[in-house]
């Protein structure tokens, strides 16, 4: 694909890559283990605020695990996260916003993560290449090729509206 090597700029996208990874595990939709609802995992607010631990990419971290349609309420320390799967990093349970698209397997960790999803699979189509400005460089190298393909753009933005339609409004 890029085949760009000599890209400038590759510890500045390591970089963006931890933000973004962190900045959408602050809350994940999961299928609850109990009741198969729509439950929430999301760092135990107890969890010491140690940021050049999550910078560095430790994420030995405490997670707590809410329902609010049968009101499970867990918690679990793991002392590593699962991460890049369509599962939660704490409790490695399904994600809640997952289906298959195009015979693969098109999933997010939150409604944020299906809108940015959404705008750039939008976006880059109009122009090769074009980069949201606000959209980490990473996520964009990180997408796999099928959900860039252009053939594949309108059934991709179909599956990403039918999940987000899971989501009543007032829980976005
Ligand atoms: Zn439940």
């Amino acid at each position: 694909m890029s085949g760009n090597a000599s890209a400038p700029g590759d510890r500045f996208q390591d970089q963006r890559e931890r933000k973004y990874g962190y900045d959408f595990l602050d809350e994940v939709l999961v299928r609850c283990p109990r009741c198969d609802g729509r439950a929430v995992v999301m760092p135990h607010p107890g969890a010491p605020d140690d940021g050049d631990a999550a910078v560095s990419g430790a994420m030995n971290f405490r997670w707590r695990l809410r329902c609010r349609e049968c009101g499970l309420f867990k918690d679990e320390t793991v002392a590593s996260a699962a991460l890049g799967g369509p599962v939660d990093p704490g409790f490695r349970r399904p994600l809640w916003l997952q289906e298959s698209c195009c015979g693969q397997l098109l999933w997010a960790y939150n409604v944020r993560h299906l809108d940015l999803l959404e705008a750039y699979v939008a976006a880059k189509l109009r122009e090769r290449g074009e980069l949201l400005p606000w959209a980490p460089t990473s996520l964009v190298e990180r997408l796999p090729t099928w959900l860039k393909a252009a053939k594949n753009r309108t059934e991709v933005l179909r599956t990403i509206r039918r999940l987000r339609s899971t989501v009543p409004a007032e829980d976005r």
